[in-house]
């Protein structure tokens, strides 16, 4: 059974079955309220999601849309938006403890990309920082 939580460990949660949906978002709203340049997510029906131990903040980023969020630490964690995706819950990839295990099938919301993110995968990569290793 797949599980996952936030960083100081406040919010722990778990899922069951088959999740519908794995994408990359790179939506202006997820940027902003993750602080992330682009955000991987897990999407399940919302019945399969139960929250082990916590209780996550909600923040409404627009009409009818919740994302929730450790009040501890910060870590953003859930999507739901009734209006557009009913009865899903959306993940966000990275708090899985195993998050190899969904790996993306496609990008969404192209539209709002910033301009240089085709280039990153041309920059100069390091295993840990510029002469390091
Ligand atoms: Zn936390
Ligand atoms: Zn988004």
């Amino acid at each position: 059974m797949p599980t996952g939580g936030c960083h100081c460990g406040a919010i722990r949660y778990s899922v069951t079955g088959e999740p519908k949906h794995s994408s990359v978002c790179h939506c202006e709203s997820c940027r902003r309220t993750t602080g992330g340049l682009m955000t991987a997510w897990v999407g399940y029906p919302r019945e399969a999601l139960t929250v082990e131990q916590g209780e996550p903040r909600t923040y409404n980023s627009s009409t009818g849309v919740e994302r929730q969020f450790c009040g501890e630490c910060g870590t953003s964690l859930f999507y739901f938006n009734e209006p557009a995706m009913p009865g899903v819950a959306d993940i966000l990839t990275a708090t899985f403890d195993k998050p190899k295990d969904f790996p993306p099938q496609l990008h969404v919301q192209m539209a709002d990309a910033l301009p240089w993110e085709a280039g990153l995968d041309t920059l100069p990569k390091y295993r840990r920082f510029p002469g390091q290793d």
